[in-house]
């Protein structure tokens, strides 16, 4: 019999990864910046820019402080404010508050994408930037939040955290926008425990965030070469030091090479399990918008026609069984349900976001797990549902 999987370990890292470690422990040269060229780091960034077909990418200690740092190079004033959606994780907001902003929540549909109307209605309040979260890697409409973006000249940064290989008509998510953002956390396509990466094809956008990101003194000479683009900004920028170590980019670039493949298994693993979860006539697993090709390494579903208590009953019976549910809305403290950001200086109430959070469920799907391990998921999940609404059925009484 299969057991149900652990969801939450993750892949081994690649052999690759070790030689490379073992030289720079000999070495000692754990700085990006310590030799003239070539380091891990810079090595990564070039790898990472060919891989997305971008001119240009900064290696950084997260995917917040690549957000952060872009807002930064974006030059907004003191108390811009960011339009964001309402379903994201908390260190969205909390990147828009550190550089200073203000963010502003707009509503997600039951599909878990922006609510175009809500959107288009609230970039009517002097909204100087936008920061679109591909949330668990689902994409919203880009081609109608890029033309209205740039209908007003508003800049967009995409949020591409977990989306790394995911595609919008052919081109990479991260690459839409004037910047991206990826995270190289262990919950990630790659995994490095931390780290982001930011990229874009704007150098003088670039040059500012690199030389905010720590690239101090002349530093900025082992970036390629921008040299109109740092002139400019030599000594006029705070240094925030938000700096990749060597030690991550010797892990990260292994993995590179496996993300096509890890992301044709993610997808054929997800979609298998979304089949599946939707012959229940109590699970709905929305479907991607048509020019979305998914990477995703979790699957969300919809509870429907239960009550608050059956969620919640739901939950329960899944984890007895070994699989664990996340119910963005109803577990405690939840980092992804907005009214729990209570940092925010302005807390909307959004009560299509709101209502899709008490029902949307959360299971991670590791890529490497198999068809018999999918089976064990997927077969947990429809008979707590039947058990919750159909106990008769369920039991054979
Ligand atoms: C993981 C994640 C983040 C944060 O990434 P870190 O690298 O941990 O800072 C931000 N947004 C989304 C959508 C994420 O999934």
């Amino acid at each position: 019999m299969t057991l149900p999987p652990d969801v939450h370990s993750a892949e081994p890292i690649p052999p690759a990864a070790r030689e490379a470690i073992e030289a720079l422990l000999q070495s000692g040269d754990l700085f990006r910046y310590t030799a003239a060229k070539d380091s891990p780091v810079a090595l990564l960034e070039a790898e990472f820019a060919a891989l997305l077909g971008v001119k240009y990418a900064l290696a950084v200690s997260s995917c917040s402080a690549a957000l952060f740092l872009s807002l930064k190079a974006l030059g907004l004033p003191r108390d811009a404010r960011v339009l964001l959606p309402g379903f994201t994780f908390a260190a969205v907001p909390s990147s828009v508050v550190h550089a200073d902003c203000v963010p502003v929540l707009c509503e997600v549909g039951n599909n878990y994408r922006v609510d175009l109307d809500d959107f288009e209605a609230k970039l009517g309040g002097d909204i100087k930037a936008i920061i679109i979260s591909h949330m668990r890697g689902h994409t919203s409409d880009m081609d109608a939040i890029m033309a209205l973006a740039d209908a007003r000249g508003i800049p967009v940064i995409e949020d591409a955290a977990h989306s790394l290989g995911t595609t919008w008509a052919g081109r990479n998510i991260g690459t839409l926008g004037r910047v991206g953002c990826f995270s190289f956390q262990s919950y990630k396509m790659i995994n490095a425990g931390e780290g982001g990466i930011l990229v874009t094809d704007d150098a003088d956008l670039v040059a500012r965030a690199i030389i905010m990101s720590g690239a101090y003194e002349h530093n900025w000479k082992k970036h390629p070469v921008l040299h109109d683009a740092f002139a400019r900004w030599q000594n006029q920028l705070p240094l925030y030091n938000l700096r990749m170590s060597n030690l991550s980019a010797a892990v990260i670039r292994p993995q590179l090479p496996e993300l096509l493949q890890r992301v044709r298994d993610g997808r054929k693993n997800h979609d298998y399990v979304a089949a599946r979860l939707n012959s229940s006539p109590y699970i709905a697993v929305p479907d991607a918008l048509p020019p979305e090709v998914r990477a995703p390494d979790s699957i969300q579903f919809n509870l429907c026609g239960m009550n608050d208590e059956a969620v919640l009953a739901f939950a329960t019976e899944t984890e007895a069984h070994g699989v664990k549910v996340q119910i963005f809305g109803l577990s405690a403290d939840n980092a992804r349900a907005f009214w729990n950001w209570q940092f925010m200086p302005e807390m909307p109430e959004l009560p299509q976001t709101r209502a899709m959070l008490m029902r949307a469920c959360d299971v991670r799907l590791p890529v490497r797990l198999t068809r018999a391990e999918l089976d064990v998921v997927a077969e947990i999940l429809l008979d707590a549902a039947d058990a919750v609404m159909a106990p008769a059925q369920a039991y054979g009484t």
